[in-house]
């Protein structure tokens, strides 16, 4: 089996991007011992997968990954975007998910989740994958499921927000699933031309 190494100890991140690359050995930053914290201090979501990935691969001399990602609400003009995970002062989801709703003040807006995912080898290769998921903020809470801020995040299609979805209805639309899939296309035409 392949193995690759996420530049990640988000435990709810981990588990998508496992359960979605089902085909590889993923190793977290614990199983590398390392512990130092990664300064994000990019503008865009590529430029911080990319920090992460290159800080990984540098420390491990070997390919790794990471998966940049967060909130982007049209009526915020694209806030928190990457300071999604960091977004009140209290750094927790349900402070940021008041401090969005606080900030919308009760006008509905279109919104979507990002991820890009990141890939250094060795070599200096450097690759990013971008997935996108468009939904709406609603007002109130709704769902137990996921994290950050999927009980917020209504699917109008699906009549749900991410938070109401199990994981596998998750994983099978949500961003993270759209940037892995573009990835691992690229990691199957890398193998066929090996
Ligand atoms: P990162 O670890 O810097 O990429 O921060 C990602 C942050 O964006 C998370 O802490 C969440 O607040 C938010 N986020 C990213 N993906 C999701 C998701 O699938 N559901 C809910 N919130 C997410």
């Amino acid at each position: 089996m392949k193995e690759l190494i996420l530049a990640s100890n988000n435990a709810h991140k981990v588990e998508e991007i496992k359960s979605i690359l089902e085909d590889y050995n993923i190793l977290t930053l614990k199983d590398i011992n390392y512990t130092e914290e990664i300064v994000e201090d990019g503008s865009t979501f590529e430029e911080n997968a990319l920090i992460k990935a290159r800080t990984i691969s540098k420390y491990s001399g070997k390919t790794a990954i990471s998966d940049d990602s967060g909130l982007s609400v049209d009526l915020l003009d694209g806030r928190p975007g990457v300071y999604s995970a960091r977004y009140s002062k209290e750094q927790t989801d349900e402070k940021n998910i008041e401090k969005v709703l606080l900030e919308l003040n009760g006008q509905k807006s279109k919104a979507k989740f990002v991820s890009v995912i990141a890939l250094v080898k060795p070599d200096g290769t450097e690759l990013t994958f971008r997935g996108e998921c468009h939904g709406e903020i609603i007002f109130e809470k709704r769902g137990t499921n996921g994290f950050g801020y999927d009980p917020i995040f209504y699917v109008p299609s699906l009549d749900k927000t991410f938070a109401e979805l199990s994981a596998e209805q998750k994983n099978s639309i949500s961003h993270r699933k759209q940037s892995l899939e573009k990835f691992s296309q690229y990691l199957k035409e890398e193998s066929d031309e090996n």
